[in-house]
C-alpha cells in the first residue's frame, strides 16, 4: 500500500512538473541571465566587520549563531615553508609544533589541559596547520563560560609574538616531528618525490615541502628557528578571524585587547624576495593561483596528520 501510494505521489509530480520546466525554460528565454565577468569582483560579505590595528594586523569578526555557544578563532600567518633558508626546512612547521610547548601566558603543558579542562582538544595537527604560504592556528570554544575567549585570543596572540622556544623544549619536540616524516615515509612518498619536480618545475615549491629535511631536523640551532619566528610571524603578515555566536563588538573588542600590543621583532622582508620561484630550466613561473593547491600538497609532504 505505501508503495503504491508513493508511485502515484511520483506520477503525479512527474506529470506536473512537465510543464513547469517549460514554463521556466520560457521564462529563462525572456529574461538574459546577468552577465558574469571572471574580472569582477566578488563583493565583500557585509555582514563580516573587518578592521586593522595600528600594528597593521587584520581581523575579520562575524555573528554566527549556529552552533549556539560556541565560537571559532583562527589566527592567519602569511608564511609557510616557501620563505625559509636552506637551512630552516622544516622549520615553518617545527614553529607550529612549539606553539604548543611554552609561550608568555602559557607555560609548556599549560595550554593544552587548559582547553582541555572544558572538552577542547588541542595540540598541532589538530589546531593548527604548516604549507607553503601560510601557517593557520585554529580553536572552537565555548563563549558560556567566563573568560575562555579572552583566553584564547591570548594563546594566539603568544602564537603570535610571545613563543617561548625554549630549546630544551625545542630538543624535545625535534623526535615528534621526525617520526611524522618518518610516518610519511612509503610508496606514496616515493612516487611525489618524482612528481614534484615534474609539477612545479624545479620551482621553488619543489624544494620546500612544510615537512623539510630530517638532516635539518635534527640538527638545526633554537637561533635559526628563533630567526625564522622574528623575521616572519609579524603583525602585518597576521589576520584574525573570529565567527561564533557571541556579540560581534565585543570580540571586536577582545581582539583589540589581546594583539593591540603585538609589535614586529625583526626587520621586514618583502614577500616578493622570497618568490624566486622561476624555473632556471625553462623560464617559467608558477603562477600565483599555484598556492590555492596548498592543501593538498601539504597534507601529502607533511603526512597525513598535518
Ligand atoms: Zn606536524
Amino acid at each position: 500500500m505505501i508503495f503504491r501510494k508513493v508511485s502515484l505521489a511520483f506520477a503525479l509530480g512527474a506529470s506536473l512538473s512537465v510543464p513547469r520546466i517549460l514554463i521556466a525554460q520560457a521564462a529563462s528565454m525572456q529574461t538574459p541571465a546577468p552577465s558574469f565577468s571572471p574580472d569582477e569582483v566578488i563583493p565583500f560579505d557585509s555582514a563580516v566587520t573587518k578592521g586593522t590595528l595600528p600594528n597593521a594586523l587584520q581581523y575579520y569578526v562575524r555573528k554566527n549563531a549556529r552552533p549556539a555557544n560556541r565560537v571559532l578563532l583562527r589566527l592567519v600567518v602569511k608564511t609557510g615553508s616557501l620563505d625559509e633558508a636552506d637551512d630552516q626546512r622544516g622549520l615553518a612547521h617545527m614553529l607550529e609544533h612549539m606553539a604548543f610547548n611554552g609561550s608568555e601566558h602559557f607555560k609548556p603543558g599549560e595550554l593544552v589541559s587548559y582547553f582541555e579542562s572544558f572538552g577542547a582538544k588541542l595540540g598541532p595537527h589538530v589546531n593548527a596547520y604548516t604549507s607553503f604560504a601560510e601557517t593557520v592556528y585554529m580553536l572552537e570554544l565555548p563563549t558560556d563560560r567566563e573568560g575562555v575567549v579572552e583566553r584564547g585570543l591570548q594563546a594566539l596572540a603568544d602564537f603570535g609574538g610571545g613563543l617561548a622556544l625554549d630549546p630544551k623544549e625545542i630538543d624535545k619536540e625535534r623526535g615528534v616531528v621526525i617520526e611524522e616524516w618518518r610516518g610519511g615515509l612509503g610508496a606514496g612518498s616515493r612516487i611525489r618525490d618524482k612528481q614534484i619536480p615534474l609539477l612545479y618545475n624545479k620551482s621553488r615549491y619543489a624544494e620546500r615541502l612544510p615537512i623539510g629535511k630530517p638532516e635539518v631536523l635534527r640538527t638545526f640551532k633554537p637561533e635559526r628557528l628563533r630567526a625564522f619566528y622574528d623575521a616572519f610571524y609579524r603583525p602585518d603578515r597576521m589576520a584574525v578571524v573570529a565567527v561564533g555566536d557571541m556579540d560581534p563588538a565585543t570580540l571586536e573588542a577582545a581582539i583589540r585587547a589581546a594583539f593591540g600590543t603585538l609589535a614586529a621583532r625583526g626587520r621586514r622582508i618583502p614577500r616578493s624576495r622570497n618568490r624566486r620561484w622561476r624555473s632556471s630550466a625553462s623560464g617559467r613561473t608558477i603562477p600565483s593561483s599555484a598556492s590555492r593547491t596548498t592543501a593538498a600538497i601539504s597534507s601529502s609532504g607533511c603526512s597525513t596528520r598535518c
